[in-house]
């Protein structure tokens, strides 16, 4: 079990010789009371609650490799990539010099070496391409340590994954394109997908008039005499990561709105007719490109039937809604991880941060939120790996994946917030990192459903879906008699539950409820795989009302040191 002491020890010698917490200076002035570099450490081993629960749920055989990637991330080289990818956007050419259309995205070489990294690591294909029990938790794993350094670059590596899911639909689409998947090898020429070595994949669906509502798309799909070929002309209003070799895409044919594959290239070598109007200058994630596209009789192949688009493509939004949930649990990790880091080498009024009460129920509190995430975030990705065996895990994995969405994306930008004020100044300056961490937060929560949508869903599947109640339900009493408040607080549930998904939900409640469901998960498997105090806290503080509403806020007598601890703080 590793400690952020180890932490420490791991990082190199002339870094943790400046004991800057005591005030000696090596380095003049201008380091006085400052906080060493947090570099040199390893992601997976430093987090207890991960490591722990992938050799629980079925992935240990991965543990040597994610450790690795743990390692790697925790570089100075990996971690200067994540700076130097957001500082230099990526930069569309519409046009080249002679007028030609070009439609070309560069990135800065650190994007490519970011990607490069989550593509030999598997990040986009492990599942599928393994084929192993408890590959979909391994890969979770990667993804939150990836998040943690980077998380703009996950967007086609998620992209990429989720997409296979909606792929399989058609067969022979699927055995064309999953050799070029299921490759390791990273290869970011724009030529078409026949040259290259492994290819990464997109998705449009959102357009100017609407992205949660899909129905009212209004672009079109010509079909080309009897085949599955079709002629697309609209556009798309957000479409990241326009560099992908192949996108999903949503058109409307006579039958209703489809599922389309649209290559960058047409079968014949020609670019296909998909035109990049601009780049959205965004608040967050800008290492990543999004763009406005148009077009304009673009080539495309049916993906399943016509009229059939919505279903065939939420195969895709469930896995990427997965994704939004191991990115937020990340961002919220690492956002503990250097805040824990600053507060044990920065002193005020005479004493380190770390040693004062009141930041020691801030960092206690957030510890516990990430405890909880993690724990969420992990039984999510092991019901996508048990879902195809077990009629249970395949109704809970469909409940559970919008619980987890809504609720880990709603609580990051609280958490990571919070967490950066834990640095004082230093948290508002980027080279801190969690500027970037802040900014990304928001954005889980909106794309692939907001959260009113989302928890539309979860109402949706709890009153057409009768087994995701019961699904639900014996998941939370697995630990019935494990504490009287959590038994209460599930008992309240159950009767929710038991009228609704008769009667239908009011939606004007379905936050509300999608929060308390979420909580109750949280709760279940903090008792089942946390230490007793810590689910203690949990319970008393979330599900008792033992708390203000603002993190920081742990009554007396929790056993901060004790959560701590296990956050992979020394004491
Ligand atoms: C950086 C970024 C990248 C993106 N990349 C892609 C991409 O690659 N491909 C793609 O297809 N899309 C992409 N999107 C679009 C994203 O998925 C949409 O923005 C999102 O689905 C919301 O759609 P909208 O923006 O049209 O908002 P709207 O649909 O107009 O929704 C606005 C608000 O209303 C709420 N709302 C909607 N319906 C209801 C209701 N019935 N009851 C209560 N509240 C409701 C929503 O929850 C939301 O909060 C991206 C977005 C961003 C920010």
């Amino acid at each position: 079990m590793a400690s952020t002491r180890q932490i420490d020890q791991q990082r190199p010698a002339e870094t943790t010789e400046l004991s800057l917490a005591s005030g000696e200076n090596k380095e003049g002035p201008a380091s006085l009371n400052q906080v060493p570099p947090l570099s040199g450490y390893n992601l997976f081993l430093s987090d207890t609650t991960l490591s722990q629960a992938i050799v629980r749920e079925g992935a240990g055989w991965a543990r040597e490799q994610i450790s690795e990637f743990g390692r790697l991330l925790g570089t100075d080289e990996v971690q200067r990539w994540g700076f130097d990818a957001n500082e230099n956007k990526p930069v569309l050419h519409t046009h080249d010099r002679y007028g030609n259309r070009r439609d070309e995205v560069i990135f800065h070489p650190s994007w490519h070496s970011l990607m490069r990294m989550s593509v030999e690591n598997r990040l986009h294909n492990l599942p599928w391409e393994a084929n192993k029990s408890g590959a979909h938790v391994a890969r979770a794993a990667l993804m939150m340590l990836a998040a943690q350094n980077e998380a703009g670059h996950t967007c086609p590596i998620s992209m990429t994954f989720s997409a296979v899911a909606a792929l399989r639909v058609d067969p022979a689409l699927a055995h064309e394109w999953e050799p070029k998947i299921f490759s390791a090898s990273y290869d970011p020429r724009f030529v078409p997908s026949q040259e290259k070595a492994g290819v990464l994949l997109g998705m449009g669906m959102t357009e100017k008039q609407g992205g949660s509502d899909v129905r009212a798309n209004i672009t079109r799909a010509e079909r080309i005499g009897n085949s599955r070929e079709y002629l697309i002309t609209g556009h798309k209003w957000f479409c990241s990561a326009p560099m992908c070799d192949a996108f999903l895409i949503l058109a409307q044919t006579g039958n209703g709105l489809s599922c389309f594959l649209l290559p960058r290239w047409t079968p014949a070598g020609n670019k296909n007719k998909f035109h990049l109007q601009r780049l959205k200058d965004k608040l967050g994630n800008r290492s990543n490109a999004s763009s406005e596209v148009e077009f304009a009789q673009a080539w495309a192949q049916l993906v399943g039937e016509e009229g059939r688009g919505i279903q065939t493509i939420i195969e895709m939004v469930n896995h990427t809604r997965l994704d939004c949930s191991i990115a937020a649990a990340g961002l919220m990790r690492q956002a503990l991880v250097q805040a824990m880091h600053h507060a044990s080498h920065r002193k005020a009024f005479g004493k380190l941060l770390m040693d004062q009460p009141l930041m020691r129920n801030v960092l206690a509190d957030l510890a516990l939120e990430s405890e909880a995430a993690t724990l969420l975030m992990v039984r999510v990705a092991k019901s996508f790996d048990v879902r195809n065996t077990n009629d249970q895990e395949r109704a809970f994995c469909r409940i559970v994946t919008a619980i987890a969405k809504y609720w880990l994306c709603k609580r990051s930008p609280a958490a990571v917030g919070e967490a950066l004020e834990c640095l004082g100044g230093n948290g508002y300056v980027e080279e801190s990192m969690m500027p970037r961490l802040y900014r990304e937060a928001p954005l889980y929560s909106i794309w692939e459903g907001s959260g009113n949508v989302i928890c539309l869903d979860v109402l949706r599947a709890l009153a057409k879906e009768p087994a995701t109640v019961d699904a639900l339900l014996n998941e939370l009493k697995s630990v019935a008699g494990k504490g009287q408040r959590l038994d209460n607080y599930v008992l309240a549930l159950q009767d929710r539950l038991a009228s609704k998904s008769n009667g239908g939900v009011a939606e004007y409640s379905a936050r509300e409820l999608t929060e308390k469901l979420a909580l109750a998960l949280q709760a279940s498997l903090m008792v089942r795989y946390s230490s007793s105090h810590a689910a203690e806290a949990f319970i008393g503080s979330r599900l008792a009302g033992q708390h203000g509403h603002a993190f920081g806020t742990l009554p007396a007598g929790v056993n901060v040191a004790g959560i701590l601890e296990t956050a992979g703080m020394a004491q």
